[in-house]
């Protein structure tokens, strides 16, 4: 973990790209709450497959104009590289200079896998087609990703990534510090010298994070689901005991020399609020440095 400490400490907020006018304006009301913490960067996802791209493209650009700098995801799978290219020229010309970079999941009926198999297929097509122009974020994932032939394989791809010009990386959300700290370790014996930011996921539904968490391979250790369980219904006791404990995650975090935080806000502006401030984050002196 060391290795991490001698990097700026970043933060940023992760949104999806709303349906609706009303979804819009509501993302602007807490797209605005957040731009008051100056965050590094926002991010916005991106439907693999591209059932998303109008309204990614149209939320960055917006996001990106009222001056938070604010980073497309973009997915691979499914895609050819002469629609990667149009992407890629059309953030460019809107000065959009990071992207996180993934491969994406295949729709259910949607068959074939594009161009690009990988996510570092498209990290090297980014960087032929762009040179350094973006900065580019990759998935990691300290509980592996629930596709890997093995965690060593996982670590592996991982690497491959890193190889083919990402400048940094954001986990998979994870309640369980250790996981981060030992992934980092790994990677770190494997001369891996990148940022590695924690992903933050609030808890603020219980029903919907273990749909969730199965599906993407994020475990929630035994005691955090026995207790959310127990509240049943009772929802504020969720949102508490769920902010506590992510926020007593995200203190051992920083304190272990994690290089910031990125959360998942799910385009809500309480749950991850709430967590800034119960980490003083607006009062730490210099956020960036340790
Ligand atoms: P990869 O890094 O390509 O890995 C996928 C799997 O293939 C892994 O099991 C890996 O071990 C294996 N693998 C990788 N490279 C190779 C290789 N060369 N040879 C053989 N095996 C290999 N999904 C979306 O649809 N939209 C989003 O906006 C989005 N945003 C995300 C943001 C973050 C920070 C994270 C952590 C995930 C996000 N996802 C998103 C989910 C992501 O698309 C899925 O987890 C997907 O299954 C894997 O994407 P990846 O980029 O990690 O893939």
């Amino acid at each position: 973990m060391n290795t991490q400490k001698q990097f700026n400490r970043r933060f940023s907020f992760e949104f999806f790209p709303p349906k609706t006018p009303e979804g819009m304006a509501k993302l602007q009301t807490v797209r605005d709450s957040f731009a008051e913490k100056q965050p590094d960067f926002f991010s916005v996802t991106y439907g693999a497959g591209g059932s998303t791209q109008e309204r990614t493209i149209d939320t960055v650009v917006t996001l990106h104009k009222q001056g938070i700098s604010t980073a497309p995801h973009l997915s691979c799978i499914g895609a050819t590289k002469k629609d990667l290219s149009k992407l890629l020229d059309l953030y460019k010309e809107n000065d959009i200079n990071r992207i996180v970079a993934l491969r994406g999941d295949l729709p259910s009926g949607m068959g074939a896998h594009g161009e690009l198999r990988y996510a570092n297929d498209l990290v090297s097509f980014i960087r032929e087609h762009s040179g350094d122009h973006f900065n580019i974020e990759v998935a990691a994932y300290p509980e592996f990703h629930p596709q890997a032939q093995s965690a060593e394989a996982d670590l592996v791809n991982f690497k491959r990534k890193v190889d083919a010009g990402a400048n940094s990386a954001i986990t998979q959300y994870f309640y369980n510090a250790d996981a981060y700290f030992y992934f980092v370790e790994r990677v770190e014996k494997m001369g891996i010298n990148i940022p590695i930011v924690p992903g933050i996921m609030p808890i603020t539904n219980y029903s919907n994070l273990v749909r969730f968490s199965d599906m993407c391979g994020a475990e929630i250790p035994r005691w955090i689901r026995k207790q959310l369980e127990a509240y049943g219904d009772d929802s504020n006791s969720i949102v508490q005991f769920g902010e506590a404990v992510v926020t007593e995650m995200c203190e051992k975090l920083l304190k272990a020399g994690a290089p910031g935080l990125h959360f998942y806000t799910l385009n809500q502006a309480a749950p991850s609020l709430n967590i800034w401030n119960n980490l003083n984050l607006d009062s730490s002196g210099d956020r960036k440095s340790f």
